[in-house]
């Protein structure tokens, strides 16, 4: 290809235009000279999809999130460019170490990690990060992590961001727990990977509320999952269907996609960080 000397030059601006269209959003797929530009295109803007390794119900995947969030984060991506990082799955799972295939790293390397790798992002061009987080799990961590960050100075600034699904128009869910390995999630997995559903297991285990622990509300306590879920499943896998599926996943690739234009526009949040960092290195100057 491209061989014939009168035709170099032509083939060359075709090359660098035909890459600059057909630029892989995946980290992992660009070459270090496209990675250059996929970051110039982005204006800096980098998505960590956040999933785990966790039993979801006697049917679906170990890896149900990461593949439920990494086809949210590619998709959204193909909308509004940005650069999505590779599978990241080091996230909190204490309560599923009782399952088989669960992978549960330390509460102190799952912060360190994290850490090292938006600061490797960071020093990569990926001044804005966006978490999309796909487990629940997650739902402490996340936040945590995002307030961390003002502990010490970063030249970039993190975001986290999880979905809404319930949203006008959607169809109506028959689960009435639907937390995990549930209706929606089994649903979700149908559109993303849908050879990895097994929908006739759904039913081989319960996902109902055991209901073992009795607190007054606001007295939370570690073990409260495994007592009201102890097989991993809190939902109706069964009622899934493809149609939820599409009209959740397209609900989110939408969301995920105004969230990135909405982080592209964001000047004030990079700003205030930095005015933030400057004035916590001496706060005696603070107006009082
Ligand atoms: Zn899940």
């Amino acid at each position: 290809m491209c061989a014939r000397k009168s035709v170099v030059a032509l083939c060359l601006l075709f090359t660098a235009t035909a890459s600059a269209q057909t630029l892989s959003v995946k980290w992992e797929e660009l070459t270090a000279a496209d990675f250059v530009q996929a970051l110039q295109k982005s204006q800096g803007v980098c998505m960590l999809p956040f999933g785990i390794i966790e039993k979801h119900g006697p049917h679906l995947p170990l890896g149900t999130d990461l593949i439920n969030v990494r086809y949210l984060a590619e998709q959204a991506a193909q909308k509004e460019y940005a650069v999505v990082f590779p599978a990241y799955y080091f996230g909190q799972i204490f309560e599923a170490k009782h399952e088989p295939g669960t992978v549960a790293y330390s509460a102190g390397l799952q912060l360190d990690l994290l850490q090292e790798t938006t600061d490797e992002m960071g020093r990569n061009g990926c001044k804005k990060i966006v978490i999309l987080n796909g487990h629940g799990g997650n739902n402490h961590l996340l936040p945590f992590f995002a307030q961390a960050q003002l502990a010490r100075p970063h030249d970039y600034i993190v975001y986290v961001y999880q979905p809404n699904l319930n949203v006008p128009g959607r169809p109506p869910l028959k689960d009435k727990i639907d937390a995990h390995a549930g209706e929606s999630e089994t649903a979700h997995v149908m559109v993303s990977r849908p050879d990895l559903v097994h929908l006739d297991r759904a039913t081989l285990e319960s996902g109902a509320d055991q209901q073992r622990l009795h607190l007054p509300p606001g007295l939370y306590t570690g073990i409260w999952w495994y007592a009201r879920f102890p097989e991993h499943y809190a939902g109706e896998g069964a009622s899934a269907t493809q149609e939820l599926g599409q009209f959740d996943l397209k609900t989110a690739v939408n969301e995920v996609a105004e969230v990135l234009r909405a982080v592209k526009a964001d000047e004030e949040g990079p700003r205030l960080q930095k005015e933030f960092y400057e004035k916590s290195s001496h706060p005696l100057d603070t107006k009082q």
